[in-house]
């Protein structure tokens, strides 16, 4: 089914100098190949929300998902390495971009969750497991499970929703020693920024890891890690299971678009309006914020 209306997602707002090849525009991020023949990956300041992009940006969101990945690839390397070259890009995309080895991906989405909410938890409401992971029974929205557990996702096409698979699914993908791996390391990543991100306190309910390799077999972490546009992040003081968690990013967004002061019917087939400016500025104070609590860092 498709439900992402792909035509919203608008041509990159920047120049880059000659030997730049545009290949690819997501709902947030556009990709390059490099003069050198690497991928240039440029985060936008798009928010997406309810399957739309928005038409408003949020200002500097693009420099605080960077930020915020690069952070993360460098917490995380001991553990598993990254498709980080550089961060040396041109002066068009400063602060939100970086230059990433090509990789052979594996087509899967490797989802690790130690909290129960979103697909995660409709899967158990419907069948009582979720990825063939069985779970007891008692659990509600934003429990925290008794240990996190691997729920790989296939990689939909624009447009498309994620479908939750089974490990029997990703043994059958990419082998079963891969299989393995991906499940071992995607556990290993999640405990990792679980326990800073909760030494901060904030809830990492659930995580997306994308992973390659470059021919030489070793599985290599790519794409974005840990933004709050892969992650689910709850302020750890307001986390109260049995109802839909505050989310740390866009909560302030989902709220006012579905607010009769939006006037919009997240039903029909209408694009979503414009946000208000009030709406934007806590938005990237949120975004900021979440940085900030995270990494201990300002937003360069
Ligand atoms: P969405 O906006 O919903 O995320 P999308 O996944 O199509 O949609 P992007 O995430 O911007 O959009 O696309 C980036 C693509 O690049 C993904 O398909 C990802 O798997 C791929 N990718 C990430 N890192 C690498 C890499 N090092 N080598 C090759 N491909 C990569
Ligand atoms: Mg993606």
């Amino acid at each position: 089914m498709l439900v992402v209306p792909t035509n919203v997602i608008p041509p990159p707002d920047y120049t880059l100098p000659a030997g730049y090849s545009h290949l690819y525009s997501g709902k947030v991020r556009d990709l390059w190949r490099t003069p050198e023949d690497l991928l240039l990956f440029v985060a936008s300041d798009r928010i997406s929300a309810y399957d739309w992009v928005l038409p408003t940006p949020i200002p500097d969101k693009g420099r605080i998902l960077t930020q915020a990945s690069l952070w993360w690839f460098d917490q995380l390397s001991d553990i598993c390495g990254n498709h980080v070259v550089s961060t040396d890009v041109p002066d068009a995309v400063a602060g939100r971009a970086m230059i990433c080895r090509q990789l052979e991906m594996y087509p899967v989405e490797c989802v690790a969750r130690g909290y129960l909410t979103g697909s995660g938890l409709a899967d158990y409401l419907a069948k009582g497991e979720v990825c063939g992971v069985a779970l007891g029974p008692g659990l509600v929205d934003g429990s925290r499970l008794p240990e996190p557990i691997f729920t790989p996702a296939t990689k939909a096409a624009l447009g498309d929703h994620d479908e939750n698979i089974s490990i029997a699914d990703v043994r059958a993908a990419v082998g079963g020693d891969t299989a393995d791996r991906l499940r071992l390391t995607t556990l290993a990543l999640y405990a990792r920024a679980e326990m800073i991100a909760r030494a901060r306190g904030i809830i990492l309910a659930d995580t997306k890891f994308e992973f390659g390799h470059d021919g030489d077999g070793r599985l290599t972490l790519a794409d974005e890690v840990l933004t709050p546009d892969s992650s689910r992040y709850w302020p750890a003081a307001g986390w109260l299971p049995g109802r839909t968690q505050p989310s740390f990013d866009k909560q302030i967004v989902r709220d006012w678009l579905t607010s009769p002061a939006s006037g919009w019917d997240r039903g029909s087939d209408a694009p979503p309006p414009e946000l208000p400016a009030e709406v934007v500025e806590r938005t990237r104070a949120r975004y900021v914020e979440v940085l900030e609590l995270l990494t201990g860092q300002p937003l360069a």
